[in-house]
């Protein structure tokens, strides 16, 4: 089949996002869509392409100073009844609109369009960012590929809605466990209840002050919260046991070594088991590019309160950050659409900071 991302199609960002959202491309079924991206970058003399999977990676080699990520995934979540795109006004509606296909479409427009930026850039389209992260194809780049991500700035072009979200917050899940002695309820004096015990547990969490901390001007907002609680061993028996799953989700001044820590501190006392945790991402707006990124947009930056790709990024050293012409509330709903408006900003904006 002809490639649909046509010369036409590349120059105009609007027409490449409807383009883009209409090659369907459900995680794990990016090939066609790799291939159509792939093959387009391929003929851009002023790039060089690789590939990885179903990730492809284009950039520039001009010699410049400072070198810029722009990245987006291809993937969508299953598609819901949105597909293909329909245009209604200033709307185009479809599967991947806002997440993030707009977003794609931004950067490989500047891909085609732009022979000539300020700054060498690296362009990656990666599968997989919607389903386990054993798949997700920017964590496999970093793990064999991770020259492909030196840079000093990244931007990631998921859907913020044209606002600037920098960092993330990390977050971790632990098991906090009181113990008892089991004994019959008829005899429960022989016994110690452990979900009696979880109450002291649950009055720590319900005191518990959330930090609110400020960096680069972007506020994040930490939680400590039990999201679930398990006890009991039988309907006439005094349980030995009771297990409360906590949850913390912190700011990106705290490593994730610290956060432990701090939940150990919280539940002195306590047996605290690490299930699983994922490090948050400082803003770093003080890098230059960064700084000139936000010039450029002209708008003060916002902390991202969940955790995203940019930490892959920030693990490495390179101040991150979101900013996509979708929205977030939009993202993965049936009525999932972009404005026109948005997809042509985004442009503008991102043309305004990277040419020369
Ligand atoms: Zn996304």
């Amino acid at each position: 089949m002809a490639n649909p991302l046509t010369p036409d199609v590349l120059v105009d960002p609007v027409e490449l996002t409807r383009t883009l959202v209409d090659i369907e491309s459900v995680s794990r079924q990016e090939q066609a869509i790799a291939d159509n991206v792939e093959e387009v970058l391929r003929l851009a003399s002023h790039l060089s392409v690789d590939r990885l999977g179903n990730t492809v990676m284009a950039r520039t080699n001009l010699g410049r100073g400072q070198r810029v990520v722009l990245a987006g995934h291809l993937d969508t979540v299953p598609i819901n009844d949105n597909f293909p795109s329909t245009v209604v006004d200033d709307l185009i509606y479809g599967c991947g609109t806002s997440d993030m296909k707009s977003g794609v479409a931004l950067a490989l427009h500047l891909a085609a369009t732009l022979p000539d930026p300020r700054y060498d850039l690296t362009f990656l389209f990666y599968e997989a960012e919607e389903i386990d992260s054993k798949y997700n194809g920017l964590r496999l780049v970093a793990e064999s590929r991770p020259e492909w991500l030196l840079a000093d700035f990244a931007v990631l072009l998921e859907p913020t809605y044209g606002v600037v979200e920098a960092g993330c917050q990390g977050t971790l899940r632990a098991l906090v466990r009181t113990t008892g002695r089991r004994a019959h309820t008829a005899r429960a004096w022989r016994g110690v209840n452990a979900i009696h015990a979880a109450g002291d547990v649950l009055r720590r969490l319900s005191d518990y002050r959330a930090r609110t901390v400020t960096i680069d001007g972007c506020t994040y907002r930490e939680g400590l919260n039990a999201v679930k609680i398990h006890g009991g061993v039988a309907g006439n028996v005094v349980p030995d046991e009771c297990v409360i799953e906590v949850n913390m989700r912190f700011a990106p001044d705290r490593t994730e070594k610290q956060a432990l820590e701090h939940v150990h501190e919280v539940f002195e006392g306590y047996e605290v088991e690490l299930t699983d945790s994922a490090p948050g991402a400082m803003p770093g707006l003080s890098a230059a590019p960064a700084r000139e990124f936000l010039t450029a947009v002209g708008a003060e930056p916002a902390a991202k309160l969940g955790w995203t790709d940019v930490a892959r990024f920030a693990a490495l050293g390179i101040p991150a950050l979101n900013y996509g012409p979708g929205d977030p509330l939009l993202a993965h709903a049936p009525d999932e659409h972009v404005e026109i408006g948005k997809i042509r900003d985004g442009a503008t904006t991102l043309h305004r900071w990277l040419a020369s």
